[in-house]
């Protein structure tokens, strides 16, 4: 298969259960799933559950919702790597019987004590071929003495090249690639051997992965060509740093891709992030939905210095990705956190819909994570009379008291309460008093909302209604009134 496809590509992602999706798988997935839609092809999943001590079952179901969540949809049926072990099986011994590849009777702590004297010495440890050189008659005195084995592969001299999509031609001298292990003693496939199995036996065209796998590559295009099997096209795109240039890892405190979402990270604004760090759109735009992502995606476009995650920056992206849903998309993204916050009851849900989709639209200029909608809107459901302390110390006083109170009797007396009214009400009462209209509005919105930030007070006002301002304006006139 040449590059760009000639041929619907199939690609996939291949996470192994040892943790959540971690926010640089969901990445590579992200790349291959465009890479698929791009070019018509198949986009699909590979559990790589064989190292039974590191792989966890119950992490597969998050990392697929994890997968979901970002609007990864796949093709086809999940392949799991534990139930294939018999078809690793086969293939190690077809390495043995053309051989490709021999038998290792070394002892781990032999191969050990071997690995730290080269270590020590400055050497890179490399198998010494001493079950290479194994007479026939001494393997056979190994085998009848119940001996155990492993199975390791052969690597010819010469060289190894490889034209990656991302990095171009590298070239690898195959010294330096040592006879590595395909099957453990206890028959089981080690990673390299299983992932080049499933991905000929998957119709895998093009292996889109991290730079860290470029090593494993070498090792992998030597038991494609032992096996007799294409090599799929490979491209290893540049790693993910944290701001400080370390690897991002869930080690140093990094999160999964369901913290964000657990924090007001919408996945449109995930997935437009993610691309982006690795890849280039090539323009100055930056704020692309799923979609143009899916046509614009150029895989010559990949970046080959490592990306940095700038949370901020993932933010902004989703409040960029927020103001391009409609009031009706945002009011059913906020509903359940309402509902779950305990300001809206699921009896009333259907009720308060238009309301909430008022509420959505107000408020939808100033937020940055759909949890702001609850910090910023609370107010608007349910409101227990009680002020942020800074705001209070400023506005509060028997001056605004009295201000406040004649507002309200004001707005009391309006036949018709919408933003033109109230702001029509608030300006003569303002000028009556020959007091600046600020004098009105900073005390009434603290009042009527207990924070001194939110949308334009008129629309707030309208919003709420009539009963609810005036009542919160009377209440807020007493309880000034109870601390002087
Ligand atoms: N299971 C491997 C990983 O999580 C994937 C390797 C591959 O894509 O070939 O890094």
């Amino acid at each position: 298969m040449t590059f760009p496809p000639t041929a619907p590509p199939r690609v996939r992602i291949a996470p192994s259960p040892s943790g959540y999706l971690h926010v640089g798988t969901g990445r590579t997935a992200i790349f291959n799933y465009l890479f698929a839609r791009h070019f018509g092809g198949k986009f699909l999943i590979r559990i790589e559950d064989t190292d039974v001590e590191r792989s966890d079952p119950a992490m597969v179901e998050p990392i697929l919702n994890a997968l979901k969540w970002l609007g990864l949809e796949w093709d086809e049926d999940i392949v799991y790597q534990s139930s294939r072990l018999e078809t690793y099986k086969k293939f190690a011994n077809k390495l043995l019987e053309s051989g490709h590849g021999y038998r290792c009777f070394c002892s781990p702590a032999q191969l050990g004590a071997e690995r730290e004297a080269a270590m020590a010495s400055k050497q890179a440890p490399r198998y010494n071929r001493r079950c290479l050189k194994l007479t026939k008659d001494e393997i056979d005195a190994k085998l009848k003495a119940g001996e155990q084995f492993a199975i390791r592969i052969q690597i010819p001299p010469g060289e190894t090249s490889y034209d990656d999509m991302v990095a171009g031609v590298i070239t690898r001298q195959n010294d330096d690639i040592e006879d590595l292990v395909v099957a453990r003693s206890d028959s089981s496939p080690t990673y390299n051997l299983a992932v080049v199995v499933d991905d000929h036996e998957m119709g895998i065209t093009h292996v889109i992965r991290g730079n860290d796998h470029i090593s494993n590559t070498f090792k992998q295009i030597q038991i494609y060509r032992a096996l007799g099997f294409d090599v799929p096209r490979f491209g290893h795109v540049p790693l993910i740093l944290r701001p400080d240039k370390k690897k991002v890892s869930k080690r140093l405190g990094d999160k999964d891709v369901a913290e964000y979402r657990n924090e007001g990270i919408i996945p449109e604004a995930m997935f437009n992030f993610l691309c982006l760090l690795g890849w280039s759109p090539k323009s100055d735009q930056e704020i692309f939905t799923i979609t143009e992502l899916i046509k614009i995606f150029d895989p010559t476009h990949f970046n080959s210095s490592n990306a940095v995650f700038d949370e901020e920056k993932l933010v902004s992206f989703n409040k960029s990705h927020l103001q391009l849903k409609t009031d009706e998309e945002l009011a059913s993204l906020i509903t359940p956190l309402f509902v779950e916050a305990g300001l809206i009851s699921q009896a009333s849900l259907q009720s308060q819909l238009p309301y909430i989709k008022t509420v959505a639209g107000l408020l939808k200029e100033r937020v940055r994570r759909l949890t702001d909608f609850l910090s910023l809107g609370s107010y608007f459901f349910k409101f227990d009379c009680r002020y942020d302390p800074e705001a209070e110390a400023k506005q509060f006083s028997t001056a605004s008291a009295e201000l406040l109170s004649a507002f309200a009797e004001k707005l009391e007396a309006l036949p018709l309460f919408d933003h033109a009214s109230i702001e029509q009400a608030l300006t003569s009462l303002a000028e009556e008093r020959g007091v600046k209209k600020a004098a009105f509005i900073h005390p009434t919105r603290l009042a009527v909302s207990g924070i001194s930030v939110g949308p334009s007070l008129y629309d707030m006002i309208a919003v709420l209604g009539k009963p609810i301002v005036v009542e919160r304006l009377k209440k807020t006139v007493d309880y000034i009134a109870s601390k002087a």
